[in-house]
């Protein structure tokens, strides 16, 4: 490709909207441009990567065994209705009425449109197992569409779902589909890491992995062993229990303190001279409508998906200080376990401390020497918090939790029977008997993988694209296309490396040196080649964009090392 034909236009400063390094670097180097909020066009430069990595994805998949098809991206509501998320899907679901008045949703995802079609052709267990996957743009109305591609309104994904007659065989697909996101991630050349993450009611145990970019720019917190290959998504991560010494009572008897105004752990442990760590704290969450209590240790945090699953609620919540002062009949601050009259779920942390200090339920007063077990009923326990870094790993107590920051770029689910069942996807079995289908839904989304890839490989000058996936894998800079021995030199490269293969952008501008190394190093392009003031001796300058050595070589040379590098790489 010839740089001065090229439709590309790098800017010297991001627009003042983009917050993190990879969509500033995007926007600056010409890989997109945004529409409105979370809605973007894919330039040249970066079509080119986007589809680089659909390649990735779709090559893992094949080879996996999954089959590639194209579902509409316009679907009729009654599809959504009859699965029962039309009406819980909530404002996220983009939804429109056609010129007869017929509600229709853009597909944020497919599970209706595909358990329907799988349903109307698969009557038999001969025909299952099946994988189906696409790749195709989704459309979600995101709260807040940020960070360029990392969340868009519109976004290109890949979605896959897998149909089996067994749960044994939902496994297989499910670790098929693991293994095929780990060569697709390594391909990409993307440092990530497969945690486990929360699976709601349905799932079990490993019944869901996510499939994280490290940075520090991420939503998620996760935590990883330093021992062991443990890695969980701070929603489900946990740390081991503290194993308790004695189970004998050495607190005195119950002692009320008065506390007046001291309604927070700072203000309590400031007022009696202690930690967080030897309160009990109450907290007074609304779980589909019914109040109830949640007890964990003052220096810990609820976690609310476990509290959530604990409870198989549809919908939990803290509860404001008015209907928590509502359901308690003590205001916010003074609220503890003792002699509550709302149902209490306590925290393993908490039942194993011997004792602690804790609201009173009285205005102005708090307890002291409060014993779980002793002062109130440890009946209703588990783990309600989020574990902390530093602690013991759950799985093999010799390491200890590390966290990090990461980006979901991918998404394996063992949905089981949740839209077969709803939606009738229904099989007869080797003796005639009808089974509901099991299933699965795999995501990865390609167009966010483009920003994280951005967000980790990048340096002060400009983005860093491995081989793999670059817009071009050869970046040939003839210093002055004024010069007839450079022009002629960069231009025999060029062809020769086109010939054997090679993406090649040549820039033939008529620009200042300066102007295109900078556009360069932006852009980002593996391999460089400047042709300059060694050209009448037929020697040229090769750079490598990762660490921006240079290497002066005869033409022969750099043409086979250039080579050699893009064969290794891919
Ligand atoms: P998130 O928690 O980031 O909102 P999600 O759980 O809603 O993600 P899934 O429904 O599992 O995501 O979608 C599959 C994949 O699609 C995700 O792993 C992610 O890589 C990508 N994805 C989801 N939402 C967006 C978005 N708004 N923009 C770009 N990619 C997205
Ligand atoms: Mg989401």
């Amino acid at each position: 490709m010839r740089q001065s034909t090229l439709f590309l236009s790098t800017l010297r400063d991001a627009p003042s909207d983009a917050e993190v390094i990879s969509h500033k670097l995007m926007l600056r180097a010409g890989f997109i441009r945004q529409l409105a909020a979370g809605i973007y066009t894919y330039l040249p430069l970066g079509w080119r990567v986007l589809r680089k990595i659909e390649q990735i994805v779709r090559e893992e998949m094949d080879r996996a065994g999954a089959q590639e098809l194209l579902m509409p991206a316009l679907q009729p509501a009654e599809f959504w209705k009859e699965s029962g998320r039309y009406s819980v899907y909530g404002p996220e679901l983009i939804r429109l009425k056609d010129r007869h008045d017929r509600e229709f949703a853009l597909g944020p995802t497919h599970e209706e449109v595909i358990t329907t079609l799988v349903k109307n052709e698969i009557s038999s267990y001969r025909r299952l197992p099946v994988t189906l996957y696409q790749i195709q743009t989704k459309f979600r109305d995101e709260r807040r569409p940020r960070f360029g591609l990392l969340r868009g309104r519109e976004f290109l994904m890949k979605d896959a779902y897998s149909f089996d007659a067994t749960w044994e065989g939902l496994d297989q697909s499910y670790w098929n589909m693991y293994e095929a996101y780990r060569r697709i991630f390594d391909r990409c050349n993307i440092n990530f890491r497969a945690v486990e993450a929360d699976a709601g009611a349905i799932g079990g145990e490993g019944g869901t992995h996510e499939f994280m970019v490290l940075a520090d720019i991420g939503e998620d917190t996760i935590a990883t062993c330093s021992h062991c290959d443990y890695a969980a998504n701070l929603e489900k991560a946990q740390s081991a229990s503290v194993k308790i010494t004695s189970t004998e009572v050495k607190a005195d008897k119950l002692e009320k303190i008065h506390t007046p105004g001291v309604r927070t752990i700072g203000q309590l442990t400031k007022h009696l001279q202690t930690e967080p760590q030897d309160i009990i704290k109450t907290l007074i969450y609304v779980a589909d409508d019914r109040p109830l209590a949640v007890v964990i240790r003052g220096d810990h945090e609820v976690n609310e998906i476990k509290l959530k699953n604990y409870l198989e609620a549809e919908n939990i919540e803290l509860a404001d200080a008015q209907s928590s002062a509502a359901s308690t009949g003590v205001p916010v601050g003074f609220i503890g376990p003792v002699g509550i009259e709302i149902p209490i779920l306590v925290d393993t942390a908490v039942g194993q401390m011997q004792s602690g200090i804790a609201g009173a339920n009285e205005t102005d007063y708090h307890f002291r020497n409060v014993v779980p077990g002793r002062d109130f009923t440890v009946e209703r326990t588990g783990d309600f918090r989020n574990a902390i870094e530093g602690e013991a790993c759950s799985r093999c107590s010799e390491g200890v939790l590390q966290f990090f920051k990461g980006i979901e770029v991918g998404h394996v689910f063992k949905l089981g029977t949740k839209y077969s069942e709803t939606l009738g996807a229904r099989y007869l079995d080797a003796s005639g008997r009808e089974q509901t289908m099991i299933m699965g839904c795999y995501g990865i989304g390609v167009s966010r993988i483009l920003s994280a890839i951005v967000e980790q490989s990048h340096d002060e000058r400009g983005i860093i694209w491995a081989p793999a996936i670059a817009p071009y894998h050869v970046h040939i800079i003839p210093v002055s296309i004024k010069d007839e021995s450079q022009t002629r030199i960069a231009e025999e490269l060029y062809d020769r490396l086109r010939n054997h293969g090679l993406e090649v952008l040549i820039d033939d501008r008529d620009e200042r040196p300066g102007v295109k190394f900078n556009d360069s190093d932006l852009i980002g392009i593996p391999f460089r080649i400047v042709v300059g003031k060694h050209a009448e001796s037929g020697k040229v300058e090769y750079i490598e964009r990762k660490n921006n050595e240079k290497q002066v070589m005869t033409v022969d040379d750099v043409f086979s090392r250039i080579f050699e590098e893009v064969r290794l790489s891919s």
